[in-house]
């Protein structure tokens, strides 16, 4: 084999059409297609080859090409008119600045650092495995799109994931095609002599690991990508960022250390280079990224003089932490030990003891193991306000870490939860966008307002238009599937059936995920006999379009792979059942809006939130779905179906028999009959009024620009106003808040309910009566000050044992006695009939904390 060195030569535009550059450099086109009809403009076929990506159309086009077009009058004004469109999108005033106005002295946070290690934002940037990454990219477009002030950080994984195609056997084979980024919509970070900007983090036995930094333009947000595959740093240094989620324990550290200490030195230096704002928020999606607050801490100890405590306040107070984990399992850990070497002795970053980074780490609830440091842990301690993804992954995640806080509920635990949101402009089929304009005078398609205008279209052009979507699909489908039999050695003349697999008129379903066990592939294989039944019904056939990656490393996602790929290998049902090889962003594109069910059969609750099935519902597909993940909160009995679960039944076979039952009833008996149930036009009423209500209805609430908004208003400002409230005045309130936290850590031990009296009702109270509470309670060295001494009362069960729907009620200190005792005592008006029970219990109180529950101290009565 030849060892041919391969790079891209970008070419030099006329004068005239120079603007070209900038606009394929701006990923802005990925999401507005009047900016891809340009270039596809140049050569509809070349831009098919080049797989619809601007950087590489212009490096394909010749250069007669490009002087023909430059002198191309018409073709000048089109792209000095999207010049001027892109310029005005990214300057003028948005959502953000409109609400930052009004927010006075107040203040909005100038930059918000948004830490990922993967971003799904173009087929052409692939730098993603699946949904995390694919969130990230929705986010920064849709924070480019409301005007919020992020910047990226992220690693450039020079294979990124991998491409996945079949064998002869149909086990899937990966492959790692080379990315060059100079053929990418990325550009190199540069000192004012023009060389790279480097960032450089020190590592065991005197090596280091150097990285450059590539900016992506995601609209108006930065992205900034460390690279270390870069002269001057070893082997082992070059490969750090090979791929994404390659490599195990070490690498993967390395990785880490990468994104979150090269990542804010990365800031520091877009910064310095730019004069952009330093961020006044770090938010960290998912814990790969932890790492910031050591290198934040250590900017502080150094630069400013704070302790290491005063420093973690400081830093908490600014730093958001998203988890998207509902299995411990699954949690990011590495070895105590592998933290040391990285971290310790030598290596110790200034101001940073290796003994208060691993108990920053370190798993301190029962069942913890102390030879772990753990990076959800890590991202809770350093991160004062958290949250999951849905309504009941914020359910699963106080539970989860319900034992970082003892002595509160589950339901105190601070993680609070924003669920997902997926970008309109990138994931709704261009075809219905226009059937909405042809509607309404909408132009921001992506509001509130246009999803619900939507329900007004006519029911017969919305099935029109979703017959050419499924027509669209059927053609993507047939042309993979053959290519892909090729690929697993056919030849052209034997596949001659792959042409006519598939059916435009046909109740179309979708399935495509990553393949981790809990997300059940073959679930729909429980009884096949039953599933060729539901596929080949002579009246009211279904047909399956399935697509998903397994982790290279996965043997077991890779054989369930193989089972699925089986069963639609069968000749008998192969014209009514596809797997699709190399699940990516360019496939998901056709696969949504072809579909109309969107499948998702997870075991409940592992799915954090899913976000498929939201693209899918914006392009007027039905969710069929386990009650998991996003569907839990949404599903409204007229946007789709629930298949049941079977949650106490603990042996797992017999669990996925009885749902796998479940869904079959349910496509037989209702998703089938209705689909096909059609009036004297040939319009299926009853299935055209769910299409409509799912659209109006769900389109407002899953766009990412709501989740974006969310975080902003609930996370991102609070957190720039904790983190300015303690930087104010030479840090004095990191201090303080440090000074205090180490004060009542070390006399909470002397915190003690003693006594409660209570008066003023009888023993059958009523509605309107008050409650007079007073409570003697123990503070030892702390004052009354320090505390809140508090009646939580709610509802309570007939053994009087636990407490719901909990409220407060501080208490006043009315009387200091001898000793540290104290007496604090209030009126508890009752508001509610039935069962009522209440508490007192002590806990820390100080403006800084975010939350009562942040110590995890309380003393309970
Ligand atoms: C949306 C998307 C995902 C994530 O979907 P889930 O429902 O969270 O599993 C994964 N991969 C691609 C290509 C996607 O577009």
């Amino acid at each position: 084999m030849k060892a041919i060195r391969r790079f891209s030569v970008r070419p030099v535009l006329p004068a005239s059409i120079a603007p070209l550059g900038d606009l394929a450099m701006n990923l802005r086109w990925s999401w507005h297609p009047p900016l891809r009809d340009i270039f596809e403009s140049i050569d509809p076929e070349r831009w098919l080859s080049v797989g619809a990506d601007p950087v590489a159309m212009l490096s394909a086009t010749p250069v007669e090409e490009l002087d023909a077009l430059a002198a191309d009058e018409g073709f000048v004004a089109r792209v000095a008119e999207a010049e001027q469109g892109l310029e005005r999108y990214l300057a003028e005033d948005r959502w953000y600045q409109q609400w930052a106005s009004e927010q006075g002295e107040d203040g909005a946070p100038a930059a918000i650092a948004y830490f990922s290690p993967e971003y799904g934002i173009a087929a052409a940037l692939p730098q993603y495995s699946g949904g995390l990454g694919i969130l990230a990219g929705d986010h920064l477009k849709a924070a480019s799109d409301i005007g919020v002030p992020i910047v990226g950080v992220g690693l450039f994984y020079k294979t990124g994931y991998f491409r996945q195609s079949l064998n002869h056997d149909g086990w899937q084979t990966e492959t790692y095609p080379v990315l060059d980024p100079d053929g990418l919509p990325l550009s190199l970070l540069r000192e004012e002599d023009g060389t790279a900007s480097v960032v450089v983090i020190d590592l065991p036995g005197g090596r280091e690991l150097r990285a450059q930094v590539w900016r992506a333009q995601v609209g108006r947000v930065p992205l900034l990508l460390l690279d270390s595959d870069i002269p001057g740093n070893d082997d082992g240094a070059r490969a750090v960022t090979e791929r994404l989620y390659g490599g195990g324990g070490e690498q993967r550290l390395q990785q880490e250390m990468l994104l979150g200490i090269g990542g804010v030195r990365a800031l520091r230096l877009w910064s310095r280079l730019t004069g952009a704002p330093t961020p006044d928020v770090y938010h960290s999606n998912e814990g790969h990224a932890g790492f910031l607050a050591v290198e934040r801490i250590s900017e502080l100890v150094t630069g400013e003089g704070l302790s290491f405590d005063a420093a973690l306040e400081a830093v908490r107070a600014a730093t958001v932490f998203t988890t998207h984990t509902p299995v411990p399992a699954g949690i990011d850990r590495f070895e105590r030990r592998l933290i040391e070497i990285y971290f310790g002795g030598d290596l110790a970053p200034a101001g940073v003891p290796i003994d208060s980074l691993l108990e920053l780490g370190k798993e301190t609830y029962e069942g913890g193991d102390s030879s772990m440091f753990n990076m959800a842990v890590l991202g809770l301690r350093i991160a004062q306000r958290a949250n999951g993804v849905s309504k009941l992954h914020g359910v699963v995640s106080r539970d989860m870490f319900d034992g970082l806080f003892p002595g509160f509920d589950a339901d105190e635990v601070p993680i609070t939860s924003i669920t997902n949101g997926v970008h309109g402009p990138t994931w709704v089929d261009r075809k219905v966008y226009e059937m909405a304009r042809r509607h309404s005078d909408i132009t921001d398609l992506d509001s509130r307002e246009s999803w619900e205008a939507m329900a007004e279209i006519p029911r017969d052009e919305v099935w029109a238009t979703k017959r050419e979507l499924r027509q669209q699909l059927v053609t993507e489908a047939r042309a993979r599937v053959r290519a892909s039999w090729i690929e697993r050695g056919a030849s052209p003349a034997e596949l001659g059936w792959t042409n006519e697999i598939l059916d435009p008129d046909v109740l179309t379903i979708g399935f495509a995920r990553r393949v981790p066990t809990y997300k059940r592939l073959t679930l729909m294989l429980s009884d096949p006999a039953r599933l060729k039944k539901l596929l080949l019904d002579p009246e009211r056939p279904v047909q399956i379009v399935i697509a998903g990656k397994s982790h290279p490393a996965d043997e077991t996602g890779k054989q369930l792979i193989q089972q699925m790929v089986k069963f639609t290998d069968d000749p008998e049902v192969r014209h009514r059942i596809a797997f699709l090889p190399n699940y990516d962003i360019a496939m998901a594109q056709h696969l949504y809006p072809g579909c109309d069910v969107w499948l998702n059969n997870p075991l409940r609750p592992f799915e954090a939130s899913g976000t498929s099935g939201m693209k899918a519902a914006l392009n007027g597909a039905l969710n069929l779905s386990i009650l998991d993940g996003w569907w839990d909160e949404w599903f409204d009995g007229n946007n789709g179906w629930a298949i049941p679960t079977a949650d106490g039944v603990e042996d797992p076979d017999r669990r996925d028999d009885i749902e796998a039952n479940a869904l079959y009833d349910l496509i037989e008996n209702q998703v089938a009959p209705r689909f096909y149930d059609v009036d004297d036009a040939k319009l299926p009423q009853n299935w055209l009024a769910m299409v409509m209500h799912t659209v109006s209805t769900l389109g407002p609430k899953v766009r990412a620009s709501r989740m974006v908004r969310e975080y902003t208003e609930r996370l991102y400002v609070p957190a720039a106003r904790s983190g300015w409230a303690l930087r104010d005045g030479d840090f004095a309130g990191a201090r303080d808040l440090a000074a205090y936290k180490s004060k009542v850590r070390a006399g909470w031990d002397q915190v003690h309910v003693d006594h409660v009296e209570s008066s003023g009702v009888g023993d059958s109270p009523e509605i309107g009566e008050t409650l007079h509470v007073g409570a003697y309670v123990s503070l030892g060295a702390l004052s009354p000050d320090d505390v809140e001494v508090q009646v939580a009362h709610g509802r309570t069960n007939h053994r009087g044992d636990d407490l719901h729907d909990v409220t407060t009620l501080a208490l006043e200190h009315t009387e200091t006695y001898e000793q540290g005792r104290h007496k604090f005592a209030g009126d508890l008006k009752l508001k509610t009939s039935g069962a009522f029970g209440y508490t007192v219990r002590v806990l820390p109180k100080h403006p800084g904390l975010a939350s009562p529950a942040s110590l995890g101290l309380v003393a309970n009565a």
